[in-house]
């Protein structure tokens, strides 16, 4: 399916949808506590879109002025031929599109960097919440550092730009945020922090989080932090660290709204289109697509016509309002 270039998107409130976050699956190799629970329940694969599918859908989000896509998940690279996806997305760049991006634990980066940069992969988001062995252990609940400090090596190789998502959790990471900036900078990588939202199907005992202003309080009695001006096509609000010359983003759904300038839609990996991370609103193109598969304007109708069901703000505060099945695992965080 070729992209036609129709389009923008604008929903009700007048602001343009020009990022599609993609989850590819809802599998995942961790198990983080913020994230998941020990034991989740994963679709069956057949719900799940084929990833001729997912390039259907997200091609046609190009053809509506989508200008960037970053996959994700559940952990994106454990889907069986995500390069061939991010290969085949790429084919749209310079045509509409301006990246693809990913948002993955980094463990299986190291064999996997070289091969999606080659695809035309130009970033890629890493999460990791400590340098701590143990407590990285601890967190992911079968994860292991070294392999995401060996896919961080690998990306940075291969020509990647890393930037570091660091979920601050009271008594995980928030007194180690000095080490995550040394470390992130001193490797030519971004940092940015965010606030724990809640989701379903985690235990309530979690850790809390913490709100990011007392961080940044405590970070600017050893750190020199100048707001940067930019807002870099997202919710986070960076400031330069004058002493490492680096990027520290801070990312507050909890305690500081960002949805006024809100530019993003997310697709799960069963065709639901997620028109707010923090609310129930959702438009199944799925069946959309498997009813007309050679349809691209019905297609492009239905996603046009989801604009008008975008809401205005997130309602984390009522994190009943999520649906339990949309854990951030499902839909990509
Ligand atoms: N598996 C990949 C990863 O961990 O980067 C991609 C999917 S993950 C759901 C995407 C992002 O969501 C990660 O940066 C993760 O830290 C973040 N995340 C997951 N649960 C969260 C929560 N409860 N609050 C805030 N961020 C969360
Ligand atoms: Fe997996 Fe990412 Fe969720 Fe951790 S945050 S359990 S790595 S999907």
């Amino acid at each position: 399916m070729s992209a036609s270039h129709a389009g923008p998107l604008v929903d009700r409130f007048a602001r343009s949808i020009e990022y599609l976050r993609v989850s590819v699956t809802d599998r995942c190799n961790f198990r983080c506590t913020y994230c998941m629970s020990e034991h989740p329940t994963f679709l069956p694969k057949q719900e799940v879109l084929s990833l001729d599918e997912i390039d259907r859908i997200a091609s046609a989000f190009v053809g509506l002025g989508v200008k960037r896509i970053r996959l994700t998940g559940g952990e994106p690279l454990t889907r069986r031929g995500i390069v061939s996806l991010v290969a085949s997305l790429s084919r749209h760049l310079g045509r509409g599109l301006e990246e693809v991006t990913m948002t993955t634990n980094g463990s299986l980066l190291s064999d996997m960097a070289e091969d999606l940069a080659a695809a035309g992969l130009s970033r890629v988001n890493v999460s990791l919440d400590t340098l701590d062995e143990a407590m990285f252990a601890r967190v992911s609940r079968i994860g292991k550092l070294s392999d995401v400090l060996a896919g961080l090596y690998a990306a940075r190789r291969a020509g990647l730009a890393v930037r570091l998502n660091t979920v601050v959790q009271a008594g995980v990471n928030d007194r180690a945020i000095d080490d995550l900036i040394a470390f992130a900078h001193g490797r030519g990588m971004g940092l940015a922090l965010i606030e724990a939202m809640p989701t379903p199907g985690v235990s309530r005992d979690r850790p809390p989080g913490v709100p990011l202003s007392e961080i940044r309080a405590d970070l600017q009695k050893r750190w020199t932090l100048t707001d940067a001006p930019e807002r870099a096509f997202g919710p986070a609000r960076y400031v330069r660290v004058e002493e490492t010359g680096g990027r520290l983003g801070f990312i507050t759904p909890m305690s500081k709204g960002f949805c006024d300038a809100c530019n993003r839609v997310r697709l799960t990996c069963d065709g639901r289109l997620v028109l707010c991370l923090g609310r129930r609103e959702q438009v199944d193109l799925k069946t959309v697509l498997r009813g007309q598969p050679d349809d691209e304007a019905a297609l492009q109708a239905a996603i046009a016509a989801a604009m008008g069901a975008k809401p205005r703000r997130h309602a984390f505060d009522h994190a009943e309002r999520i649906p339990l099945d949309r854990g951030m695992w499902s839909t990509g965080g």
